[in-house]
């Protein structure tokens, strides 16, 4: 990974404060997605990392992680998986409930999204209290998927976050 695309990536990235509310620093990725250069480069560092593993399928939360997880699985030709907010999935599903950094929130799985025992990547845009991704990675792998490695574009290293995805593998490319 060029520091050089590193770079430009955090410079692109704004930071909106007190953004959905007070005290919160928010990462604005939309720079980074409005410039052809940039989200290729974003891509890649995603798909980079992804082609040295083997990986059955991505799995991306709802909804920044769709935009980086979808590129990268049509890429490597390998099948996606939507983690969605409450109520958004239309068959049969799994929920699990976690806190955000700035609430709380329920995600569900369509429980027909793996086989057990394929390989997973989760991909999502950042990472911050892991609260998300943990439950996530819970959803996956109680329906016997096998969690490869979760994959952030940035990582709020202050939060902590990575120790309550343990013990999978955690890679993030900005971390602040
Ligand atoms: P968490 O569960 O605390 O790790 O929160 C991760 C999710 O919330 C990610 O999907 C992010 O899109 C979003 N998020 C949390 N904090 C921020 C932040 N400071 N800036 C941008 N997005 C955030």
């Amino acid at each position: 990974m060029p520091p050089e695309t590193v770079e430009r990536l955090r410079n692109a990235i704004r930071d909106v404060l007190d953004f959905p509310k007070p005290g919160i620093v928010f990462k604005d990725i939309t720079p980074v997605l409005g410039h052809g250069t940039l989200f290729r480069e974003a891509i890649d560092l995603f798909l980079e990392r992804c082609r040295t593993q083997e990986i059955d399928k991505i799995v991306c939360i709802d909804a920044r992680g769709f935009l980086f997880g979808s590129a990268v699985a049509y890429a490597l030709g390998v099948g996606l998986i939507p983690i969605r907010k409450k109520g958004k999935l239309p068959y049969k599903t799994q929920r699990a409930a976690y806190a955000l950094e700035y609430g709380e929130a329920e995600i569900e799985m369509h429980v027909d999204c793996l086989e057990p025992g394929e390989r997973i990547v989760l991909i999502d845009d950042l990472l911050a209290t892991g609260g998300t991704s943990a439950s996530a990675i819970t959803l996956i792998t109680a329906i016997g998927g096998v969690l490869v490695e979760a994959q952030f574009l940035i990582e709020l290293e202050f939060l902590h976050g990575r120790e309550k995805l343990e013990p999978t593998p955690v890679i993030s490319f900005l971390k602040y």
